[in-house]
Parts: structure tokens; sequence; C-alpha cells
């Protein structure tokens, strides 16, 4: 049987959460997920709607990095319109090549958050790299052969942990804080 991750917190989609969120979190580096996070992994360009959010997390002083298992032109051309640092074939849901990324970058555990849509490769590569994590439903229909397949065993998986109250809403913690 495979072992799905409880995330640190859940959101709707990567764009509702409040930067006051990470703020209070102490967190100054945003590791993202692209597909399915950020984008549609047809999207080759990033969408306005991309575009606007790495703009304010900039001006927060928060450093997104998109971390993906996706292949290094795809990431690149993408991360570069942003003008954001990348991670491609990152080995999720392995943690090594973040940890070495993070270390090599000198990016502090306690100040990173990672954000995906998927517990068998974010959220369990987060937890490796000990770090914390946000759990996003994913933001349009199509997926690629290999995430279709995941999705398919994690479904069950997420309905139950919502159903026992695992998955936690980031107003939730945010109103805790
Ligand atoms: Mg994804």
């Amino acid at each position: 049987m495979c072992y799905y991750p409880i995330p640190f917190a859940y959101a709707k989609n990567i764009f509702e959460i409040e930067l006051n969120f990470y703020k209070k979190l102490g967190i100054k580096y945003l590791l993202m997920d692209l597909d399915n996070t950020l984008d549609s992994y047809l999207a080759e360009e990033p969408t306005e709607r991309a575009i606007i959010f790495i703009s304010k997390l900039k001006e927060n002083g928060i450093t997104p990095i998109i971390i993906s298992n996706n292949k290094g032109p795809r990431v690149k051309k993408y991360s570069e319109c942003l003008g954001i640092n990348y991670l491609p074939k990152s080995g999720k849901p392995f943690s090594s090549k973040i940890k070495k990324y993070m270390k090599e970058n000198g990016i502090n555990p306690n100040e990173t958050i990672m954000v995906g849509d998927q517990l068998a490769t974010d959220i369990k590569a987060a937890k490796g790299a000990g770090i914390k994590n946000i759990l996003v439903d994913k933001i349009v229909e199509e997926d690629q052969k290999v995430t279709k397949f995941n999705r398919f065993f994690e479904k069950p998986f997420r309905k139950r942990m919502a159903k026992k109250n695992r998955l936690i809403d980031w107003r939730t913690i945010y109103g805790e804080m």
C-alpha cells in the first residue's frame, strides 16, 4: 500500500494564499510545483495570473523557485519568462536533489515552504526535505499520463483525509497564529 503524507496545510489553489500567511510563518522561499499548480502542463509560457502572482511575491521579499519533475527545456522556458530560478527533473517524491539545491543556494529549510498539487510527489518530497508544505487542488483538468496514474490512486486518500479533517485549510492555521 502506498504511503501518503499529511500536508501541513491545504489551499484550493496557490493564488488564494495571502502573503501575510507566509510572512507570519517566517517564509522567505516559496518552492512551487509547476504543472497543475501554477499552470497547465500544456502552457509553455506563464499565464497573466501566474505573472502577477510572481511579481507580488517578489515585491514582498519572498523568493519563488520552481521545483518541477518536468524536463529542462520546458521548465527553463517557463521560469525564464517569470525571471525566477528553477530546478527541473527535481526527482520528487525523492528529496535529495531539493536538499542539495537548497544547500548550494544557502536556503534555510526553516524559511522555506513547498506548494504542490500532489501528495505522492510534492508533499512527500517536501517532508523528506524537512520543509513545510501546502497541498492545492489541480487548477485544470488536463494531466500528463503519469500524473493521471498517480491521481487515480491518490483520490480516495485525499477524500479520506478531508473526511477525517486532516486537510487543514491555510486560513484555519492562519487564524490560530
Ligand atoms: Mg503538479
